[in-house]
């Protein structure tokens, strides 16, 4: 008789600049949630993104509006980790310092979406946060597999099916299929600065946080 899998404690990161958080993040993190049954899904803002300009709204803020949104929510969690520290945000080290949290026996992922993913290899050691956790990609409207180039490599070479995340606590790059929403912090930025309403890209509460901190006018 085949032995019984083994199946790990699993939590799952959702990284992301959330300037501001919207639909697109909080559905993909729920739906994320329920189809690999996570154990722990947290947001987490970064402090200064390293691959952007700077965000729009403070730290301080993006913090508040993911606490705002998730409040109903007991599935998702905001982690602020990120925010503590005055630096820049690398995902190598954070998931270099949630695995000596946790301990090596839980299924940790990082999750990106795939505009994210097609950049990977100008992360800060990016072909080793594969030795800590595993990759979570998720698809976007607009945005292909990445069919050359190191990430198409990369991908080529972990890919794994979405059972590796009960079995193993690192090492693999899956690809659920979640429902796509073509929301983009971008977006809502740009109807705020023209004055149109971004209401329904994110929740109700979020708009009026918007609104009445009179952000991104
Ligand atoms: P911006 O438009 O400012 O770049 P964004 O909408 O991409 O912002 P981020 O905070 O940069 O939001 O995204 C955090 C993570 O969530 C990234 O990995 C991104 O790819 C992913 N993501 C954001 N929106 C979606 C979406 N609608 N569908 C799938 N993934 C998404």
């Amino acid at each position: 008789m085949a032995a019984p899998q083994k199946v790990l404690r699993k939590e799952a990161i959702l990284g992301g600049t959330f300037d501001p958080i919207h639909n697109g993040h909080l559905r993909l993190a729920l739906e994320l949630q329920h189809a690999l049954q996570l154990d722990r899904m947290s947001l987490m803002p970064c402090h200064r993104p390293v691959h952007r300009d700077n965000p729009g709204a403070s730290a301080q803020a993006r913090a508040e509006m993911v606490r705002l949104a998730i409040a109903d929510c007991p599935q998702l969690e905001l982690d602020e980790r990120e925010l503590r520290q005055d630096r820049p945000s690398y995902t190598f080290d954070t998931l270099q310092d949630i695995r000596g949290e946790i301990g090596p026996d839980v299924s940790l992922s990082w999750v990106v979406g795939m505009d994210a993913f097609i950049h990977l290899s100008s992360w800060h050691r990016w072909q080793e946060l594969l030795d800590l956790a595993h990759l979570i990609v998720i698809g976007r409207p607009g945005y292909r597999l990445p069919e050359q180039g190191a990430e198409a490599e990369f991908l080529q070479t972990h890919r794994a099916p979405l059972a590796a995340l009960d079995t193993t606590p690192q090492g693999a790059i899956v690809l659920p299929a979640l429902s796509m929403l073509d929301i983009s912090a971008t977006a809502i930025r740009q109807q705020l600065a023209q004055g149109l309403s971004p209401r329904y890209l994110l929740p109700d509460n979020i708009c009026d946080y918007l609104v009445d901190n009179r952000l991104y006018r």
